[in-house]
């Protein structure tokens, strides 16, 4: 009947509005909640994450399935709100219940205490990613609330299982629940919008289409072992040395049309920082060595083997064996072997040009006037890949502004995100989901 009526007016009109003082104050009361939960992973036990999840949603009307996963307490939890087109796939919120541990020593508050100082509110989990997460929950209470019905079907995924490769999380899912979860497109975290990380003085958004690919590889050189006292030609350190000079002196990459994209939409060159430097270029950061006779290492005995490990990331499209077979080139010593340890996942970019895309164009705008809203690459990874793979549209949208610092404060002792921003980020999901896509 409702549904009948609102047919005769325009758009929002017969929607009830939904009462927003109470709805933002109720989510950053969850938020603490949620944020007080210390569902660390390891062992990523979700029970308690999830229940509080799903007492939330319940109590505002919204069913919600329990899906547990793995040994170790791992629960995922699944929601779906039907949609006005139900021939329609999917869309997917995706976002996780588990946050990375942390050393609480480093931490100038308590980092499951969910402060709030100026503004902020500080803890683990604030920005990967209960925030992002209790933003998605709100905007399907405001729609409940509002007696909207979305354009199709909306599912939310809040996984077990992030922060250790999706295991118990998203790669469970895929394998025994991919039907509930297949969508057209995905919202997951990565993007932000920010004044300074993507172009100096410019309010930029950027919405995360693809991401860099992940090849570890491992170096290893051999030589001859022999006393320290008396220097050799053939010393696998010195080898390995040479060697990692070499391999990490990456030459240059042609860009990305996703960056090109990125630089005409902002207008002008994107600002420089170890962020943007990343998305440009394929990148090798060495991250670990290791070498030595016994334990601990003896000072007088030259080794016959030194390892390192290499954490590249490569441009969506890269071929990682190409990339290998040049580096091998380029160190071009027979007693280096080079070794790939991660699985090549390359699904690309998904393609922007959407609807969906244009309807976050409209919904960040909203509520951020002026801002520029651009599909941008990210350097890390996230469960997105997992489903771009599956051929699923996938974006990153993290409907905040946020500064180089508080960026930069994920996985950190200082994790934290701003208040205001919290609340602004539940409007755009709303205004989004609302809206045609
Ligand atoms: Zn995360």
């Amino acid at each position: 009947m409702k549904f009948l009526f609102c047919l005769f007016l325009a758009g929002a009109a017969c929607a009830a509005t939904p009462d927003w003082n109470r709805l933002e104050t109720a989510a950053v009361d969850f938020l603490q909640r949620y944020i007080r939960v210390e569902s660390v992973n390891p062992p990523a036990d979700t029970r308690a994450a999830a229940a509080l999840v799903k007492e939330l949603l319940e109590k505002h009307g919204i069913p919600v399935k329990l899906l547990p996963s793995g040994p170790n307490g791992q629960v995922n939890l699944l929601v779906r709100i039907p949609g006005r087109d139900r021939s329609k796939k999917p869309l997917l919120l995706l976002n996780h219940l588990d946050v990375v541990p942390v050393d609480r020593k480093a931490w100038e508050v308590d980092p499951f205490a969910a402060v709030i100082r100026n503004g902020d509110i500080w803890g683990r989990g604030t920005m990967d990613m209960k925030g992002i997460g209790a933003q998605h929950m709100f905007a399907l209470i405001a729609l409940k609330e509002a007696g909207i019905t979305p354009a199709r079907d909306i599912v939310m995924l809040s996984t077990a299982d992030e922060e250790t490769n999706g295991t118990w999380g998203i790669r469970w899912m895929i394998d025994n629940h991919f039907r509930d979860i297949d969508a057209e497109y995905v919202l997951d975290e990565g993007g932000f919008g920010t004044r300074d990380i993507l172009a100096q003085g410019k309010l930029v958004f950027g919405v995360a289409v693809g991401e860099k690919q992940t090849a570890w590889l491992r170096l290893r050189a051999r030589g001859t072992a022999a006393h320290g006292s008396q220097p050799i030609p053939d010393n696998a350190n010195v080898t390995l040395m040479r060697a990692l000079d070499k391999a990490i002196a990456l030459p240059p990459a042609k860009p990305h049309p996703v960056v090109a994209e990125m630089v005409r939409n902002i207008g002008g060159p994107l600002a420089r920082n170890k962020y943007t430097d990343a998305i440009q270029v394929n990148t090798a950061s060495l991250t670990t060595l290791s070498s030595g006779v016994g334990s601990p290492a003896k000072v007088n005995v030259i080794p016959s083997t030194a390892e390192a490990t290499i954490d590249c990331r490569l441009l969506p499209g890269v071929n990682a064996e190409e990339f290998v077979s040049e580096m091998k080139a380029r160190i071009n010593d027979p007693r280096v072997s080079i070794e790939l340890i991660s699985p090549a996942d390359d699904p690309g970019a998904s393609n922007s040009r959407t609807t969906l895309f244009e309807a976050i164009r409209k919904a960040i705008v909203k509520s951020n006037p002026g801002a520029i809203v651009t599909p941008m690459l990210v350097p890390h990874g996230t469960d997105s890949v997992k489903l771009r793979m599956k051929g699923i549209i996938a974006y990153g949208l993290t409907p905040m502004v946020l500064d180089l610092s508080t960026a930069g404060s994920m996985h950190s002792d200082r994790e934290h995100i701003p208040l205001a921003e919290f609340r602004k980020g539940i409007h755009v999901f709303y205004d989004l989901l609302a809206s045609e896509f």
